[in-house]
């Protein structure tokens, strides 16, 4: 089964929620107004990049999240191939 990584920018956040509405395995609101990516690694400080690994299983959920940002904070990349998936 393929390793995919959900990255996000937590900066660039609007509090818009659909991430944790069509995915709340991964994402739920923070006191702040923005989403959290629930298990991740701060990746960059400055970018408030978050990166979390998950498995196929969890894709659909995760690219519903990513599709349905205002913003486009969230991206899935394959661990394997690099490819960078939205
Ligand atoms: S959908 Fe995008 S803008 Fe909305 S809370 Fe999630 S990450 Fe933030």
């Amino acid at each position: 089964m393929a390793t995919y990584i959900i990255q996000y920018e937590r900066k660039g956040c609007i509090g818009a929620g659909v991430c944790a509405a069509v995915n709340p395995d991964n994402f739920v609101m923070n006191k702040d107004g923005k989403a959290d990516l629930m298990g991740s690694e701060l990746k960059d400080s400055n970018t408030m990049v978050f990166e979390k690994e998950m498995d196929e299983s969890q894709l659909a959920n995760a690219k519903m999240a990513a599709e349905g940002c205002p913003v486009n904070v969230i991206h899935i990349i394959n661990k394997e191939t690099g490819e960078k998936i939205i």
